[in-house]
């Protein structure tokens, strides 16, 4: 839409009156919004909630205000919220009973998330700032699967199974059940410090130890079909030639193919998608490994 003439004028006129021109305001970045406190967001946050929310989670916002709310919204740590909640869980405990307190406890981490969801959704936090969003964007893929399923023993509403592996850019590696993202969200289990401090930490995994132990293992025929399995899925963490360069050569490995090659097609995907292996969707490609391709591919 082309701006009104006469505004633009009135705009100039007012830049000379205060002894400026258009090319100042341009040089100069715009400053940065000023992140709030605890205490300055959370009313905003509580005045936008529906009253069933603001009823549920009212008393534990204030607690959050009351306890956390001089600090700013970027510097509240999970460590803080945890406190809070142990706090909470304890004094709920010695009024009523155990149950109560456990209940108490994941209205803490609810509370809390749902305030770190608004200021994601207001610009002042990206989603990658919160430990949830970090833990979901590296639950990528999920290995060991079995034929069985698992319910929630808390709720018993969700079933799954298959485990995620981290690969930490330190070197060290961590497995947990799929179930790990139902708990967290659900209720409230907080994933050990040292795994949060490690999705905190920038960059992919380099090529080490690990990387070497699943290449040799995909490409050795006398290991069990399994493990082989398992290192194709895992090594697609590795984005890097070898790695594809072994997916590829699994990928024509006819006896392999046939127990593993979906998940060879789903790391060879994670290639394509990374530009770096356009070529292959034109080759001749075993049945098992097109299907995890295009089915990854889909998504
Ligand atoms: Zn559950």
């Amino acid at each position: 839409m082309p701006a009104d003439p006469s505004r633009i004028v009135t705009a100039r006129q007012m830049l000379a009156h205060l002894g400026l021109t258009p090319a100042d305001l341009a040089a100069q970045p715009e400053p940065a919004r000023r992140m709030p406190t605890l205490a300055e967001y959370l009313p905003r946050v509580a005045a936008a909630a529906s009253p069933g929310t603001r009823r549920t989670y009212g008393t534990y916002w204030n607690r959050m205000s009351a306890d956390l709310g001089h600090l700013r919204l970027d510097e509240v740590t999970a460590s803080d919220i945890e406190a809070l909640m142990r706090q909470v869980t304890a004094t709920a405990r010695t009024r009523r009973t155990s149950r109560h307190g456990r209940h108490a406890g994941e209205h803490v981490i609810a509370a809390a998330r749902a305030v770190y969801r608004r200021a994601i959704a207001d610009g002042y936090l990206t989603a990658p700032d919160s430990p949830m969003e970090r833990l979901r964007a590296a639950s990528r893929r999920l290995g060991s699967r079995t034929l069985g399923w698992h319910d929630c023993d808390f709720c018993g509403a969700f079933k799954s199974n298959g485990e995620y592996r981290y690969y930490l850019p330190d070197g060290e590696i961590y497995a947990a059940p799929m179930m790990i993202l139902h708990y967290v969200e659900k209720h409230g289990y907080r994933p050990p410090g040292e795994l949060r401090d490690g999705l905190r930490a920038a960059g992919q995994p380099r090529w080490d130890w690990r990387a070497e132990r699943l290449h040799a293992v995909l490409l050795d025929q006398s290991e069990d079909p399994d493990f082989r399995c398992q290192a194709a899925v895992d090594l697609a963490n590795w984005n890097d030639p070898r790695a594809l360069d072994a997916l590829r050569r699994a990928a024509h490995d006819e006896d392999l193919a046939d127990v593993a090659g979906d998940e060879i097609g789903r790391s060879l995907a994670a290639f394509v998608d990374r530009g770096l292996a356009r070529d292959l969707l034109t080759e001749e490609l075993h049945v098992m490994v097109r299907y995890g391709l295009e089915e990854a591919s889909g998504r």
